[in-house]
């Protein structure tokens, strides 16, 4: 796929040439020919954004995309801006019914929405945002741990800070403690410009915080903070005693009779978790073979991937963190990026990041491409969560023996990580209601949260019981985006619960949800599919009662 600057001269020309073409134009029918040119125009303009930022990722230390990246970083807002004024004359349009015809009615919600998420009057701020994330970024991915005579990044620490030997990870948890002791000033300064830069934002735009301009730029159209809240009410009242009785269960099971550690947090089996038995070479083989067994759509997926050679799952010193699925539009094309490291996370890649990817394929030669390419993440992260699930009777293929520890440790793992992002969010929500909060007093709060929401952790004297936010890289990068985790977890368990009564038709709600992508509005969506929208009233209580039985 190669890759061109994208010439930010051509592209002023390119947009002010189709809004006066939208502007002359005498029908709906003209105007979505016209729509036709901008959507080909900007997948390719997104596509190199996406092709310099892929590249960025897989090696931080590349200069030349070092350069690349931050030349995005300076105009994708000026890019964004040209977008809003095109899309802004679509949104005032005389034909704009016969538009919504063609391209939905969500499409001129998320325009409406777009629009009150921006302005060129913060464009400064935007630049300056996007510069403090990276550095952010770079910092954990250079993050240099010592430990036992060797230097890690902080992904190849997991095994050991998961590690069956007791005295293991309590050493590997401290090496990386004393990591973030040597760096947390370092990231409460970037943090506080963060929240001092978005609360100007929020401001210059006419909100009082930065919370409403939070949801709006996560692009929700249908549900608000309040709704957001009294989900996380529903965790706290009715999800706790369930989360409470799990991790009794799993002290037990590991054979910790002197309370939970903070270094016994993602430890279920006293023999160490399950780990996958191949190499990174034959998980991808295995997953191959899962998915041609799994049904005609995912063979014809995961082909594709293998074939033009869509992964990048091995992990190297220089590589940003975690894991990410994107799309090149102009190639019709998914590509995943992880950071193997031996551990179940691996697998998760084969079924999580590849039910996102599988859903972009499926919806690749939709002809309204971009409108319902624009997923809210609480949508997306259905399509990806479920897929962990649709994918358990293959788990044997990639764990052996140990297939059934594997899915007690992913139900019960989905089940633990409610509140904790729960606690993510409700963190975000106090953060930019007191944005004059100094970086001592949000510790304070996190603290507090830690004690409602994972209260069996026994944290000692760590700094990690205030700090361990500072390694949760959605806070920096993306505000307000981690409850849709929670709230998408939610569904894929409810199908988890239908698909061990019929697995065919749920398999068949499902595909009915990744294929309406963004057509129709989340809380639409759901009930449409056999789905209950997460945050309303007995949602989480039915959920509660089905995981009882199972867990
Ligand atoms: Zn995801």
């Amino acid at each position: 796929m190669p890759y061109t600057r994208v010439d930010m001269e051509k592209v002023e020309k390119k947009y002010a040439e189709l809004t006066e073409r939208l502007k002359a134009a005498k029908s709906a029918d003209e105007q979505f020919e016209i729509h036709k040119d901008y959507y080909k125009f900007s997948d390719d303009v997104f596509t190199n954004i996406e092709l310099a930022e892929v590249r960025n990722s897989i090696d931080t230390t590349d200069e030349f995309y070092e350069k690349e990246k931050e030349f995005y970083d300076e105009n994708a807002p000026l890019i964004e801006s040209l977008d809003i004024k095109y899309k802004k004359t679509l949104f005032e349009s005389p034909f704009r019914e016969g538009m919504e015809k063609h391209i939905g009615k969500v499409a001129f919600k998320n325009i409406e929405i777009a629009m009150k998420a921006f302005d060129d009057s913060i464009i400064d701020l935007m630049q300056e945002e996007n510069a403090l994330v990276t550095r952010y970024d770079k910092l954990l991915a250079t993050a240099e741990i010592h430990f036992r005579g060797e230097v890690y990044n902080l992904s190849m620490m997991r095994p050991f800070m998961v590690n069956s030997d007791r005295a293991t990870r309590k050493e590997a948890c401290e090496a990386v403690e004393a990591y973030f002791s040597s760096v947390t000033s370092e990231i409460d300064e970037i943090y506080d410009k963060l929240v001092k830069n978005r609360t100007e934002q929020a401001k210059r735009l006419g909100y009082d915080t930065f919370t409403e301009l939070g949801y709006y730029r996560m692009g929700r159209n249908c549900y608000s903070k309040d709704d957001v809240e009294n989900f996380r009410r529903q965790v706290k009242e009715s999800f706790m005693p369930l989360v409470n009785r799990i991790h009794e269960k799993r002290a037990a099971r590991i054979g910790v009779t002197d309370g939970l550690k903070a270094y016994d947090n993602g430890v279920w089996f006293k023999e160490g978790n399950p780990n996958p038995t191949g190499t990174p070479q034959e998980i991808l083989e295995m997953g191959q073979k899962m998915y041609h067994e799994l049904s005609p759509e995912t063979k014809e997926f995961f082909d594709f991937m293998m074939d033009n050679e869509l992964f990048d799952v091995l992990s190297r010193k220089t590589k940003r963190q975690g894991g990410y699925m994107t799309y090149f539009p102009k190639y019709k094309s998914p590509f995943i990026f992880a950071n193997f490291n031996g551990t179940e996370g691996d697998v998760d890649v084969i079924t999580h990041e590849c039910g996102h990817a599988f859903q972009g394929y499926l919806v690749g030669n939709n002809e309204i491409v971009k409108e319902y390419r624009d997923i809210g993440m609480e949508t997306a992260e259905i399509h990806s969560m479920s897929m962990e699930y649709f994918t358990n009777p293959w788990m044997k293929y990639f764990f052996g023996d140990r297939a059934d520890d594997f899915l007690t440790l992913q139900i019960s793992d989905a089940i633990a990580f409610v509140p904790y992002g729960c606690m993510v969010d409700e963190f975000q929500h106090i953060v930019y209601a007191n944005p004059e909060m100094t970086p001592a007093q949000r510790k304070e709060e996190w603290k507090k949260l830690e004690e409602i929401y994972r209260p069996h952790i026994d944290w000692g004297d760590s700094i990690m019981k205030s700090a361990y936010w500072q390694r949760q890289g959605h806070i920096f990068q993306v505000p307000f985006y981690y409850i849709d985790y929670v709230l998408a977890s939610v569904c894929a368990m409810q199908y988890k619960v239908r698909m061990e009564k019929d697995y065919k038709a749920t398999w068949q709600d499902y595909l009915k949800l990744c294929g309406m992508s963004a057509k129709d509005f989340y809380v639409n969506m759901l009930p449409q599919c056999g789905l209950e929208v997460p945050f309303r009233d007995g949602t989480v209580e039915h959920l509660v009662k089905a995981l009882d039985k199972m867990v």
